[in-house]
């Protein structure tokens, strides 16, 4: 099953007059069980795809279904709708919020979808297992190492149990030592089940991956799946 598909997507920013062509004609689908890497290098077009994919922002011309819905025909609450079931997000910054401790952090999104209070801790619980950070609850992100607030960060965006989970740069504020540890907790995701599409600029994590696209210039030019996945 495909949980994304994207034929001809265009995007063309347009700032003072100027016209940047992000991505010129991204043909594209990510099925269900795959860990796919974007990489290129710095202005290639990599967060741009993303945040497409991610109902972050619209492409300019092009077609794009997201778990099965053709995304222009949706209305902007539509769209924020299947964003918040059908997508988790994790970000360089791990965008964790400073004020709520990490059960908070994680249950947030499972308080937006309406799940009730019984249903939400159960799920937090689980999800931290999941993430090997049950011992931490009541830790407030600035009490936790890089490591464990992405950690925390991947909780937050499994909780909701989405199709896919979008991944800027994970690895970007991470030292080497944890951006392999987040790299191989995201390996093991994948092998229990969850699709994840990542963007790098670091080569050494396209290992991880399943399938890697390369973008430069707002184009895929090459894609390589690992032979494991095509025998
Ligand atoms: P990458 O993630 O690979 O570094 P981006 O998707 O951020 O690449 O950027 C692709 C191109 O689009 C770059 O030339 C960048 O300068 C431009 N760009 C990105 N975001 C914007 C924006 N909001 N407004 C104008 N230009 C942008
Ligand atoms: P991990 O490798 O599991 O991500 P670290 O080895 O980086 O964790 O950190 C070990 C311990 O030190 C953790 O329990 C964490 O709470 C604490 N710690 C690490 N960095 C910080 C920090 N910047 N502020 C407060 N505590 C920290």
């Amino acid at each position: 099953q495909d949980v994304i598909r994207m034929k001809g997507i265009k995007k063309v920013y347009l700032t003072n007059e100027l016209e940047t062509h992000a991505l010129t004609n991204i043909n594209l689908t990510i099925q269900q069980g795959e860990f796919v890497s974007i990489a290129g290098p710095s202005g290639c077009g990599k967060s741009t795809l993303l945040s497409i994919m991610g109902l972050l922002d619209n492409p300019t011309d092009g077609e794009y279904w997201l778990a099965e819905q053709d995304v222009s025909k949706l209305t902007q609450q539509q769209q924020t709708s299947i964003r918040n079931k059908a997508v988790g997000f994790i970000f360089q910054s791990f965008n964790l919020i400073a004020d709520m401790n990490v059960f908070e952090n994680v249950e947030l999104p499972l308080v937006y979808s309406g799940m009730a209070k019984n249903e939400r801790k159960q799920r937090v619980l689980e999800v931290l297992e999941q993430v090997q950070m049950s011992h931490r609850i009541k830790h407030l992100p600035n009490q936790l190492s890089g490591g464990q607030q992405q950690r925390v960060a991947i909780a937050r965006a499994l909780a909701g149990k989405p199709q896919i989970l979008l991944a800027d740069e994970p690895t970007g504020n991470l030292d080497s030592h944890n951006g392999e540890k987040a790299m191989e907790l995201l390996a093991e995701l994948h092998a229990q089940g969850t699709t994840i599409c990542m963007v790098t600029h670091d080569d050494r994590y396209n290992s991880y991956a399943t399938r890697i696209i390369n973008l430069f210039d707002g184009s895929i030019v090459e894609e390589k799946a690992k032979l494991a996945d095509i025998a």
